[in-house]
């Protein structure tokens, strides 16, 4: 059988600093050792987000300016996304991404941005201040230890429903109190990891594509994908 796998980059024009962009690519080099053909689209302002169209979404971070431009657009995806979201659809939302999917964020200047609240988190701003450094969590369910940057003025705090990535081992994660780092939110995964997070925490790309293989081919085996080895890259 022929396997695709179709990915919605969302905003790819306007959120794509530090290289978010990398996530793409790297699921693309994955899913080539799983004999799964990956193809990507931009979807951006002005643009419908037609969910039956995609197996996978991904949404990069970006710049306050950046972010309030897209969080008057995304209003108009709410209602697809959630859909997507509510209906296990994969998905891997990074640090200004992962902001608008929840209630709001409060930019560095004040400035309330909505998000479409389709996960229960909110952000609140730091006074003069940003997280920014290397960043080491480990995942409950899984004993994985992910590695990254973070560069963030945004104070996340998760809601009902939510759980996180993973537990800050070193670095400031959501908000630096509450040591959490991220959020679970069915087949959803946020996380401030920039770097791009993929590149060096393969063991999540395997399992959002795993997550979207599964989904879209329900009565396919898939031993050989969950075998393919990652070597660790830090
Ligand atoms: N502008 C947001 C913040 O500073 C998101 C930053 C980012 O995506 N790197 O918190």
């Amino acid at each position: 059988m022929n396997l695709k796998l179709n990915v919605a980059h969302l905003y790819g024009d306007l959120l794509n600093t530090y290289g978010d962009i990398g996530n793409i690519l790297v699921l693309e080099y994955y899913a080539k050792q799983m004999n799964v053909e990956l193809t990507s689209e931009i979807v951006s302002l002005d643009q419908q987000f037609e969910e039956s169209k995609f197996d996978l979404a991904f949404f990069g971070g970006g710049q306050d300016y950046e972010q309030v431009i897209v969080s008057k657009d995304i209003q108009n995806k709410k209602e697809a996304l959630t859909f997507f979201i509510e209906n296990d659809g994969p998905m891997l939302a990074i640090c200004g991404g992962y902001q608008l999917l929840g209630e709001y964020y409060i930019s560095a200047k004040g400035e309330k941005i909505a998000g479409i609240n389709a996960l229960p988190h909110y952000t609140k701003s730091q006074d003069n201040n940003r997280f920014i450094g290397d960043i080491i969590i480990k995942n409950s369910e899984t004993g994985q230890e992910y590695h990254g940057f973070e560069n963030h003025n945004g104070m996340t705090f998760l809601g009902n429903g939510e759980r996180p990535l993973g537990t800050v081992i070193s670095g400031h994660g959501n908000n630096g109190e509450d040591k959490s780092e991220g959020a679970i939110y069915k087949n959803v995964f946020c996380s401030y990891f920039h770097g791009p997070i993929l590149a060096r925490n393969g063991e999540l790309a395997k399992r959002l594509l795993l997550l979207a293989l599964k989904r879209k081919y329900p009565t396919s085996d898939f031993t050989q994908q969950e075998q393919l080895e990652i070597k660790p890259t830090y």
